[in-house]
């Protein structure tokens, strides 16, 4: 049976949004409000700019990934634009399931349309013809304002051959749905997906600029990454760095969760502090105090609540010993149970674990096993877990593996956690 659609994204936020400004405003079946909203102003730059100016565009806005990692974009697309050998692909990570991360799901369901225009222009760059959304299979909603989409586009002459009239750019784009596997969010383990095998990561390098789907050189994009580029292409690179900081421009959506008054997707320019954007979903409950924030979700880090003055940027993340990841801002106050959460991380890594490489296999079930047994027993396994964490990182093929003891490792050594 299809899943329950649940109900539609609500945006707190009224004023100073860029990412989310359509999203509860617009309907988002409807092409002509997208248009009436500057809808397709941006692709329309671009093919009149051209490939290499387009490219540069991004590259000068200094765009990073939005996915978690925060590669920068333009390098990626360049990489990939420069292979000789094609068809070039273009895949869209949509597959969101960081535990506490929604803000992908926001926009494909408020804003569908600047998704497929923003995927428009990254073809046009790259020189692909053929995209593929891999959304997760658990986003019904999704799937069907997305669908219409491309239909609707279709229709109207904005996918297919000669998009927007202009001879010779042909594109158009395929949703695959994913059926629950955490894992199928890694890059490489989403070409195994489409292609038809197993949901399991590649070894890096190849990176998929050289070597992607099918084998071909291909750009993988996050939801939000590419919504950023109709805002680059229609305002310009330099004002579109005047936002943010240096190192980190432009806006930048957080996912707002556990024991705060409004949760929810909220956007600020990097740069804002914990404690403002904090402020913005109302704070801890009445009554309640901060115990500590978990950014960056399972593969971040604990900040205290003497460290709220963090300024959200990739780089003052890094320096804090954690990262923005794909923007979870995980609340916990005093009455919550850090043990219980913490298991509950390491149950959710031995979960999705696609069980290739034995670090990971093994390794997760053994930190699952030492946490159960400090809570039950209250028995000393730190330097266990650190043993069992530290080959999970060095030595596991991919992210899942690499970062599964950040947060435990996190919550030991700034919260006191697991003694
Ligand atoms: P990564 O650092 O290996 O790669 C990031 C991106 O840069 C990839 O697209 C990769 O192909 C590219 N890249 C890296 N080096 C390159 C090079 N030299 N040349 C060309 N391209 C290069 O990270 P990853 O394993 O892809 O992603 C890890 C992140 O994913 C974590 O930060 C985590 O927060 C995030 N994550 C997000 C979700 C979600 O639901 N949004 C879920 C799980 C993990
Ligand atoms: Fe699979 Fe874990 Fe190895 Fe990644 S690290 S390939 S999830 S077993």
């Amino acid at each position: 049976p299809a899943a329950a659609e649940g109900a539609p994204p609500v945006i707190h936020q009224k004023e100073g949004l860029r990412l989310l400004r359509r999203v509860g405003v617009v309907d988002p079946s409807s092409l002509d409000d997208y248009r009436a909203t500057g809808g397709y102003a941006a692709l329309r730059n671009a093919l009149r700019m051209g490939q290499a100016a387009v490219i540069r565009e991004v590259t000068d806005a200094g765009l990073l990934g939005r996915g978690g990692a925060a590669f920068p974009t333009g390098r990626k697309w360049a990489a990939t634009a420069a292979q000789p050998a094609g068809p070039h692909y273009l895949v869209c990570n949509a597959d969101e399931s960081e535990p506490g991360t929604f803000k992908d799901r926001v926009l494909l369901e408020g804003d569908p349309f600047a998704l497929v225009e923003a995927m428009t222009i990254a073809a046009f760059a790259i020189g692909a013809r053929q995209g593929y959304v891999y959304l997760r299979g658990e986003y019904p909603r999704a799937l069907r304002l997305l669908r219409n989409a491309l239909d609707v586009g279709r229709e109207r002459g904005f996918l297919g051959v000669d998009v927007m009239g202009h001879a010779g750019f042909s594109f158009d784009i395929e949703i695959r749905r994913g059926a629950g596997a955490y894992i199928c969010g890694e890059e490489t383990a989403i070409f195994n997906s489409i292609e038809g095998f197993r949901g399991e990561p590649r070894t890096k390098p190849p990176f998929p600029v050289e070597q992607g789907l099918f084998g071909k050189p291909t750009v993988v994009n996050n939801v939000e990454t590419l919504v950023n580029v109709p805002l680059i292409l229609t305002e310009g690179a330099a004002a579109y760095r005047s936002i943010g900081t240096e190192a980190s421009a432009g806006p930048k959506l957080f996912c707002l969760s556990g024991n705060v008054e409004r949760p929810g997707v909220y956007e600020v320019p990097f740069g804002a502090t914990l404690r403002e954007l904090l402020a913005l979903a109302g704070g801890v409950p009445e009554g309640r105090s901060l115990r500590a924030v978990l950014l960056g979700g399972a593969a971040g880090g604990f900040v205290r609540p003497d460290e709220l003055d963090l300024p959200l940027t990739f780089e003052d993340a890094r320096a804090a010993k954690t990262t923005l990841g794909s923007g979870v801002v995980l609340v916990l106050d005093d009455l919550a149970d850090l043990g219980g959460f913490l298991l509950r991380i390491a149950e959710f890594f031995r979960d999705e674990s696609c069980g290739q490489c034995v670090p990971c296999r093994i390794g997760t079930v053994r930190q699952e096993e030492a946490i159960r047994r400090v809570l039950a027993a209250g028995s000393e396994e730190q330097p266990l877990l650190r043993e069992v964490g530290g080959v999970m990182r060095d030595s596991s093929i991919c992210g899942l593996g690499q970062t599964a003891w950040n947060a435990i490792e996190s919550a030991i050594d700034r919260l006191g956690a697991l003694q």
